[in-house]
């Protein structure tokens, strides 16, 4: 398969099409980022690599960070995590209270704020020091010591973090959180605030493309089940109330980000990360979504 040529022919398409996209705005670390970078990265289980454009360029990823966290989690706590979150799709944007007080504070899905929120007390339970080992955590699965924080986005987000402390709050109505919600909620804006590239990205996913194991390190990450089901989830909540029309369009799981990235993996073959920062009212990006259309059926891959 021609990855590289398929590439370069998209983002060419796509470059100029008229993007009725707008940045996100409500973080204001991210307001100011330049409208019209575009990167792509495709890291295939050999270590092959494809690119195109800005691939080389660090930008917050926001909640792609969530599938990783989730990991985390899933490792440590196993099948009870799904005592404290659904697995189904929410229907509803990612930060949506109606959805959470209908659902007695239980998340629909780990892939919304509030599911990454409790998440994230379910890894202050386990954790001597939360923040410290998710981030080694995350380094170990992208097979990279250079990832972090950004202390900046992360402030940035919390000085306007108002209706995440509001779904927070709302679950501790519910018990549903357990620890101190500012020790939970700095935990979730610092998850939300790593920055990486689009190749560092494609590489840290490919764990999801080689059934938990990441073929470059050779490490298990998760069971080969997990692997099936961390993606599953991904298929089904990774887009939040656009997911239907994600994998209609893409076939594939994928996860977004207000950072406008989104990350698709075709297990067995490769993982692929776009970015281009103008979103569509759904909060994903618009060029990504339409480059991943288009590249997986010129390409002939989806998982169905
Ligand atoms: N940090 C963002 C928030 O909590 C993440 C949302 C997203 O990327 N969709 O609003």
């Amino acid at each position: 398969m021609d990855y590289q040529a398929a590439i370069s022919k998209i983002y060419n398409e796509i470059k100029n099409i008229e993007d009725s996209g707008k940045v996100a705005t409500y973080i204001p670390e991210l307001a100011g980022i330049d409208p019209n970078k575009f990167g792509v990265h495709l890291t295939t289980l050999e270590d092959k690599h494809f690119s195109m454009g800005d691939s080389d360029e660090k930008f917050s990823i926001q909640s792609i960070a969530k599938v990783l966290s989730l990991t985390l989690a899933y490792n440590l706590e196993e099948d009870n995590l799904w005592k404290r979150m659904g697995v189904e799709p929410s229907g509803a944007p990612f930060n949506s209270l109606t959805l959470l007080e209908y659902n007695n504070g239980v998340p629909r899905n780990p892939m919304i704020n509030s599911g990454a929120i409790v998440v994230c007390d379910i890894l202050i339970n386990h954790l001597k020091n939360p923040k410290q080992e998710l981030i080694e955590f995350i380094r170990h699965v992208s097979g990279n010591s250079e990832i972090s924080y950004s202390e900046r986005i992360s402030k940035s987000e919390k000085s306007v973090g108002y209706r995440n402390a509001s779904l927070i709050h709302l679950m501790k109505a519910y018990d549903n959180i357990h620890n101190d919600i500012d020790e939970v909620l700095d935990l979730y804006f610092s998850l939300c605030s790593i920055e990486m590239t689009c190749k560092e990205l494609s590489k840290t996913f490919l764990y999801l493309a080689g059934y938990g194991v990441c073929p470059y390190t050779e490490n298990r990450v998760v069971s080969a089940s997990k692997s099936k089901r961390i993606n599953a989830i991904m298929q089904l909540c990774g887009m939040y109330d656009e997911a239907g029309e994600f994998s209609f369009r893409t076939g594939l799981p994928g996860k977004s980000g207000v950072g406008g990235g989104i990350v698709a993996v075709l297990p067995n073959h490769y993982s692929i990360a776009v970015w281009s920062p103008k979103l569509n009212p759904k909060g994903n990006s618009f060029k990504g979504m339409e480059f991943l259309e288009r590249f997986t059926t010129e390409t002939e891959s989806s998982v169905f």
